[in-house]
């Protein structure tokens, strides 16, 4: 049996030096004189051993290698690993997130390893650290990314080493019954997957000294390196920056496919979003881009109310006003025709429903806490005809939707780079989650 050497302890583990040796470690076997096959069972030719040789190598070079020879040993990554929800504020200080090297398994059958290029830092991943959307630990979060593909695993033919992707965090299995409705976001097979901590495949690749670690709806993106399920990808063209390009991931998907997919905003329409996130304001920037006559930009904190007129929105309300509920109304004459959600607050659902017409339709695209309530009076979605919908991703068909949405962009007509604000590192993280849960800043991206 082959046996892997190991770094010696108190070795600077976490250099680039170091995390490439682990790359030439996980690389060794094909050196290995007694192995004639690889993995695939294909046997290897000296010239193509040679062609793998990695004095001199570095990253590049090895990525370059394992698109004929994957490995099959774990590989070293760094990752940001939550251990413990709930942990106070501010998280600079109890830090939620230890920067830990892990080891993660090679992509199994219909898995492909992805470099992470960039990730941003998104609510929801603010709601599993403070505890509103629980999830078992330890989990390396983050579900907004893109990266480049370092390696794909048996079974994987449309995808190579080195193509661009962006990372969805539904996956669609394909064969379910709401797939085969065309709602991939409502994959049933990738819900079970998501709620486990597993992969789509039902794998677990990251582990450390032997536990394993949960992966987060089949991205875990705050880190180098992630193992994913094919169908977690969508293949990009390979001009899109990746900084821009990660946020396609969700604030894109989940903000414009409220108003595109889910609400189907019509030209002309009067529109409202209450919640000025990443996801908010990306619903905004759709409703314009859709045609809306009005848009009205409804946030408690005035740095998000200027940016959002900024982005072209008609009138701003601040929440936090005593007469908010009416300044939207006379806006509106009488209210909005739709109302957007993107808070996470019941609160601010209440105020979108509360400033929604008769006959118009609120959608909330947010998750609170499981245990909040949501009350209304049920005549009155019978006497006004009142539309009430949740938007999961937006609604979205990502291979239909992501190529769409990457296209308005490059025309100017839904300018996402708008939305970047601070670029951060995998040590910043903590800090990173005290900016977004103080509203600070819009969308950080990190860069691993
Ligand atoms: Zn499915
Ligand atoms: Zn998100």
């Amino acid at each position: 049996m082959r046996t892997r050497p190991e770094l010696p302890r108190g070795h600077a583990s976490t250099s680039a030096l170091a995390r490439r040796t682990h790359w030439l470690l996980g690389m060794a076997h094909v050196r290995d004189p007694t192995m004639t096959t690889d993995v695939w069972g294909q046997r290897l030719t000296r010239p193509g051993l040679a062609a793998l040789g990695i004095a001199g190598g570095g990253r590049r070079r090895l990525r370059c290698a394992t698109i004929h020879q994957p490995r099959s040993d774990p590989m070293k990554a760094r990752a940001a690993v939550l251990r413990e929800m709930l942990k106070p504020r501010p998280y600079a200080t109890s830090k939620p997130f230890s920067i830990e090297e892990v080891d993660l398994a090679a992509p199994g059958e219909g898995e492909v390893l992805v470099r992470i290029r960039a990730a941003g830092l998104c609510h929801s991943d603010l709601s599993t650290i403070n505890g509103d959307r629980p999830r078992e630990m330890p989990i390396v979060l983050g579900h907004e990314a893109a990266g480049e593909v370092a390696e794909v695993g048996p079974g994987v033919r449309d995808l190579k080493v080195g193509d661009h992707v962006i990372l969805i965090f539904v996956p669609s299995c394909g064969a379910c019954i709401t797939c085969a409705e065309g709602r991939p976001a409502l994959c049933e097979k990738a819900a079970a997957a998501n709620g486990a901590n597993t992969l789509l495949t039902g794998a677990r690749r990251i582990s450390q000294k032997g536990q394993s670690i949960g992966h987060h709806v089949g991205v875990s993106a705050f880190a180098e390196y992630a193992v994913c399920a094919r169908q977690s990808l969508i293949k990009i063209d390979s001009t899109l920056p990746f900084e821009e390009a990660a946020l396609f991931g969700c604030a894109v998907v989940t903000g414009a496919g409220a108003v595109i997919n889910t609400a189907r905003v019509p030209t002309g329409a009067s529109v409202a979003v209450v919640g000025l996130g990443g996801v908010g304001l990306m619903s905004l920037l759709a409703a314009r881009a859709a045609g809306a006559r009005q848009t009205i930009a409804i946030d408690m904190l005035d740095d998000k109310l200027k940016l959002a007129k900024q982005l072209g929105a008609t009138h701003t309300v601040n929440a936090r006003d005593t007469d908010a509920v009416e300044q939207v109304r006379a806006l509106s004459h009488g209210g909005v025709e739709f109302a957007f959600e993107m808070a996470s607050s019941v609160k601010a659902l209440e105020l979108a429903f509360t400033v929604t017409r008769r006959g118009g339709m609120t959608v909330t695209g947010s998750l609170p806490h499981p245990a909040h309530r949501f009350e209304v009076p049920a005549s009155q979605l019978v006497a006004e005809e009142r539309t009430l919908k949740g938007s999961y991703i937006g609604s979205c068909v990502p291979l239909r939707d992501i190529p769409r949405f990457i296209a308005l962009y490059q025309q100017g007509l839904l300018p996402v780079d708008r939305l970047m604000s601070e670029r951060i590192g995998l040590d910043d993280i903590n800090l990173g989650f005290d900016r977004l849960a103080d509203g600070a800043s819009v969308r950080q991206i990190l860069v691993p």
